[in-house]
């Protein structure tokens, strides 16, 4: 079997190598190139897309699976090879549902729809945007019709994402955790509003990065395998393990936004770079799921970030980078600031309890447009509607509506905002492991030590990959299903303290 295993990886190899050489062009479209070259590289990011897809479908493979069926089977379910070939034929057997043509299809149009966004959202043009939103609804729709007897069209999309999640069981899980927020964000709502004018004064871009890259470099993302560059919507990509970028952007009159942003992709990138070398060049050198991946950025954003012990350690040296800003603020108001809880309209800038409703609108959206109940052009309207009854806001204009979000114009519609509130609850759930585990972590992070907590992640979720679906690794590290307990748990404890509810 060793001959068939060789073989496979170095199929495998290519299949990956010619992935991530298209990421390192959609690296380069969303942060250094040029608009010139937009209408070329959505042509060239289409054939690097058609001929992964190629490579990942061929029928070497297929065979090579069957062959060593029988291997796989005398191994221990959690052996590296087993895992190895179980995770390929997962992906393999859904790859080869779907056509290349298709594929090719589909990225080029997203390519240009993410460019119609950068020039259209600025502009507050969402009528150039229409067309193409059509178009990806419809793709989408041909996309779930690869993988017939779904109960929900939704289903095949939400499970490239998050693997062995329904619509209907997001629903419910949505409904639930609605259901205990609403009351929090009421409680909290009535009190007087945290104080945040301290992060709305004027910051200097230069200074900023500065700070936030400090901030990543001492949380453990190892910048021998990684850097930090400017976009529109900051992101993480991975070139192979050793080679993991974030990116941000800045904002000179918030300073949240940067750092919160740089520390959030940090914690995705310190996923990527924490997965076992071994694994390189194999579909097990990646996150398991859009929630794994995000209950990481987000445990390293809020449960460390926007921690009383992390600023204990950090604000004395903010203070020191903005002396004239934070001059008389103490860390008191500070710390209040970063957990100010409001309704917004805006999701990247909210706070982590009103967080799931934005993501709750969304969710909702994505399963009507592809149902057909919601047409893109009643889009806009309806998105204003729906924050009005959710947030009792209403946006001035659908450039901070319907359009602040680069997803359903830069990949696809159904299956892209789950992964956040899947995120907040599985973060939460790892995080009171490794503290019933490490009960030091909290007094370590005001000292600037994370080296515990980043280890624990590492042995206990890094380093696996996608060796296990999401539902086994929780079930690993927590010896229990998907709970949104400790969550609840976490918000009512620190906001009740916050606020003293
Ligand atoms: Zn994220």
């Amino acid at each position: 079997m060793e001959k068939q295993l060789k073989e496979l990886k170095s199929h495998l190899m290519e299949a990956y190598d010619l992935g991530r050489a298209g990421a390192v062009l959609g690296w380069d479209e969303m942060t250094y190139m040029p608009p010139g070259g937009a209408a070329a590289r959505a042509r060239q990011s289409a054939l690097l897309a058609r001929l992964t897809h190629e490579k990942s479908i061929d029928p070497a493979i297929g065979k090579l699976l069957d062959e060593l069926r029988p291997y796989e089977e005398s191994l221990p379910y959690d052996s590296d090879n087993a895992s190895l070939i179980r995770v390929t034929r997962r992906e393999y057997e859904r790859a080869i549902k779907v056509p290349p043509q298709f594929m090719a299809e589909l990225y080029e149009h997203i390519s240009k729809s993410y460019n119609a966004w950068v020039t259209a959202r600025p502009e507050n043009n969402y009528k150039a945007l229409e067309p193409l939103l059509e178009r990806t609804v419809d793709l989408c729709r041909q996309l779930a019709d690869f993988f017939p007897g779904y109960e929900h069209c939704a289903d095949p999309l939400i499970d490239f994402n998050d693997y062995g999640m329904k619509a209907t069981t997001l629903r419910s899980l949505f409904a639930h955790l609605r259901r205990e927020l609403i009351p929090i964000v009421q409680a909290i709502t009535s009190q007087p509003p945290a104080d945040d004018a301290c992060l709305k004064l004027h910051y200097p871009k230069a200074d900023q990065l500065d700070f936030s890259m400090e901030v990543v470099k001492q949380l453990g993302y190892d910048l021998n395998r990684g850097r930090q560059d400017l976009t529109h919507h900051p992101f993480t990509t991975s070139f192979s393990l050793g080679d993991v970028r974030i990116t941000t952007r800045v904002n000179e009159d918030f300073l949240g936004d940067c750092l919160f942003s740089s520390i959030h992709e940090a914690g995705h990138a310190m996923y990527e770079q924490g997965i076992r070398m071994e694994f390189e060049g194999t579909p097990l050198a990646g996150g398991t799921s859009a929630g794994v991946h995000e209950s990481q950025s987000r445990t390293w954003e809020n449960l460390v970030g926007r921690s009383r012990s992390f600023w204990e350690f950090f604000y004395p040296k903010l203070q020191a980078k903005f002396p004239d800003q934070l001059k008389g603020i103490s860390l008191d108001t500070f710390y209040q600031a970063v957990n100010k809880v409001q309704r917004s309209l805006i999701r990247t800038e909210a706070d982590e309890v009103t967080y799931n409703l934005h993501i709750m609108i969304r969710f909702d959206i994505e399963l009507a447009l592809l149902e057909g109940n919601l047409l893109v052009r009643d889009l806009p309207e309806y998105w204003h509607v729906r924050y009005n009854a959710d947030m009792g806001m209403r946006a001035p204009d659908d450039r901070d509506g319907v359009m602040q979000d680069v997803h359903w114009f830069g990949g696809l519609v159904g299956g892209s905002f789950q992964g956040y509130t899947l995120g907040n609850i599985i973060g939460a759930q790892f995080f009171t492991h490794a503290l019933a585990a490490h009960p030091e972590i909290p007094n370590e992070m005001s000292q600037g030590k994370f080296e515990t907590l980043h280890k624990w992640l590492i042995d206990n979720v890094y380093q696996h990959g996608s060796k296990f679906t999401a539902t086994e690794l929780i079930e690993k590290v927590t010896g229990g299903p998907l709970s949104i307990e400790p969550y609840l748990t976490y918000l009512r404890s620190k906001y009740g303290e916050l606020y003293k509810l």
